[in-house]
């Protein structure tokens, strides 16, 4: 807030004590969004017509009348034509920056065929300059017939000038052509390092594909964007989320210099998303030093989180289940490197509690949750009760036995429902029906109490909110095969979607007093659609648009006009 406005709303707040001054001198609103559609998702007015905001601050909602005393000569009003606004979205679990390199690299997420694969690397290939990474990918080898892996040998023909590492579009295993391994010093002989496999040809050569731990071997010798590139890239994606209507987000596991990214963005007027940002809990060290404590920061930008990881993914087989993967008998998935051993995770979760930072720990399998939620009731137990919002990210498949302690130990569910559209298509085949019907358990986890926050994991899934309420409401997979629903017992209502999408977000970053409804004295944060997604075929959620987007009272995306343009 400038000091000007600081000043005013002094005055204001002077004046309001003062009515004989009052009558000469009534407060305006900087902004009035009138003839509006409001679902509020503030249970004490869940509906309204009209919001007025003065600052970055939302000060009063209610019917067009009741605002219509704060219109002054210079208040800027938007004219909603009784469309729908909510609050602004609120993703609780993004990689920011890899989603803005997303939206600037190669994309292999709907490829069907090794054809397209190879053909996409290759334009991808002449546009970029001779010895620079090729990155980027998002392939989903399921989607291609017989589901076979890809191979170095597919594109080494097309990138013989670059090294290349593709992505699987759930990032636990890539693709490294030959210049790729060669830089990394993977061969043959490279043993398979822990929580890692190098997968291998008959022969014993590696084929280019990396899972988990050894993708690492490749990700190191990439080197770090240039900060240029990294802001560069950063605004690409705050433009993205501002299109799809995506306020607030936080950032899973950012490098450092991500975050000198986003304060130096800040620091012109240029951020435009808010961002809590979860460094990796392997450099808590760094925040304890600080002194800091979880949700440190202002209203643009926080740190305090650290974000850690407890095993791998469904679709790499890397999740850790206490039984066997139907299909793959013998192998019940991996727990992460940095649970190796678990003493090194406890004494890292003590630490980061000790200080009073939030832990956010990635897990996936039902035996990762169980033991992660034994290493918090470890934490809990060695430091007493407190307001710690512990968070699992994905809580994916949950043991029957594990809701109810998830529940009593106020372990925020941070979930991510497009997945299960997505893995839907497959998941029974891997795990079976018993545990399928434990899998993204969003109805489960409200029926037991348990606080759930929605986001995407973007870039490993779309940004656009519409899709994951789509997902929520509808559980159909992208397949097609299940219209009325996967698992439909697990389905939410379109009203809890969209709470857990702004308070539920906003809860599990401490931030329920500043934002995730429109509420008077809340960040002036709301979006305005296309259409009305509480009455409209839950099948057509998905194809809502974005009309405009509001951030701290300033309108960031307009969709009859072309950003960037001035507020
Ligand atoms: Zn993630």
């Amino acid at each position: 807030m400038s000091s000007m406005k600081l000043t005013r709303l002094l005055i204001v707040a002077v004046l309001g004590l003062t009515p004989l001054v009052q009558a000469q001198s009534q407060p305006t609103a900087d902004l009035l969004v009138i003839n509006a559609k409001i679902w509020t998702v503030d249970a004490n007015q869940p509906k309204a017509q009209a919001v007025a905001v003065f600052g970055d601050r939302i000060i009063a909602v209610g019917a067009n009348a009741d605002v219509e005393g704060l219109r002054g000569p210079h208040t800027k009003v938007i004219d909603a034509g009784g469309k729908l606004l909510l609050p602004g979205f609120n993703d609780a679990h993004v990689h920011f920056v890899s989603g803005g390199m997303q939206l600037d690299s190669v994309q292999l997420n709907d490829v069907t065929g090794p054809d397209e694969f190879v053909r996409r690397t290759a334009a991808q290939a002449k546009k970029t300059p001779k010895g620079e990474w090729i990155l980027g990918g998002d392939w989903d080898e399921t989607k291609w017939p017989g589901a076979t892996l890809p191979t170095k040998e597919l594109i080494d023909p097309v990138t013989p000038e670059n090294p290349v590492f593709l992505s699987r579009y759930d990032g636990h295993s890539a693709l490294a052509n030959s210049s790729a391994l060669k830089l990394a010093g993977v061969t043959a002989q490279t043993p398979d390092p822990p929580g890692g496999t190098i997968v291998r040809d008959a022969q014993g050569n590696p084929t280019g594909d990396l899972k988990d731990a050894a993708t690492d071997l490749v990700y190191r010798v990439i080197p770090p964007l240039a900060h240029d590139q990294r802001v560069r890239v950063v605004k690409r994606a705050l433009e993205h989320a501002a299109s799809v209507g995506v306020t607030s987000v936080q950032n899973m596991d950012p490098e450092y210099a991500d975050i000198a990214a986003y304060a130096e963005l800040l620091q012109s007027g240029e951020l435009t998303t808010r961002i809590y940002a979860a460094p990796l809990i392997t450099q808590v060290d760094d925040q304890v030093k600080i002194g800091i404590r979880h949700a440190f920061g202002g209203p643009y930008l926080r740190i305090g989180a650290l974000k850690a990881f407890a095993d791998g993914s469904l679709g790499s087989r890397t999740a850790y289940f206490f039984e066997p993967f139907l299909d793959e008998p013998g192998n019940h998935g991996l727990l992460a490197g940095d649970m190796h051993p678990l003493s090194l995770m406890r004494d890292r979760m003590m630490q980061a509690d000790a200080a009073g930072l939030q832990i956010c720990t990635h897990a996936i399998g039902d035996q990762a949750i169980s033991i992660i939620l034994d290493l918090y009731s470890d934490v809990v137990k060695a430091h007493g009760a407190a307001d710690r919002r512990f968070r699992i990210e994905h809580a994916q498949h949950m043991a029957a036995k594990d809701f109810t302690r998830f529940a009593q130990l106020g372990v925020i569910a941070s979930v991510q429902p497009y997945h299960a559209i997505d893995d839907g298509r497959w998941a029974e085949g891997r795990i079976g029906h018993d545990r399928a019907s434990r899998t993204y358990p969003f109805r489960t986890f409200l029926n037991d109490g348990v606080h759930l926050a929605f986001g995407t994991d973007w870039d490993v899934a779309p940004l656009n909110p519409m899709l994951t309420i789509y997902a929520a409401v509808t559980r159909a997979t992208l397949d097609g095969k299940n219209p009325n629903g996967w698992f439909p017992e697990q389905k939410l209502s379109v009203e809890e979607s969209v709470s857990a999408y702004t308070m539920g977000s906003a809860y599990a970053e401490f931030q329920e007093r500043e934002k995730g409804s429109i509420t008077p004295g809340k960040l002036a944060d709301m979006v305005l659609l296309s259409d009305d997604i509480f009455s409209i075929d839950p099948t057509k959620i998905r194809d809502v648009k974005v009309l405009k987007t509001i951030v701290g009272g300033r309108v960031i995306w307009d969709s009859s006009r072309t950003p960037p343009y001035a507020n």
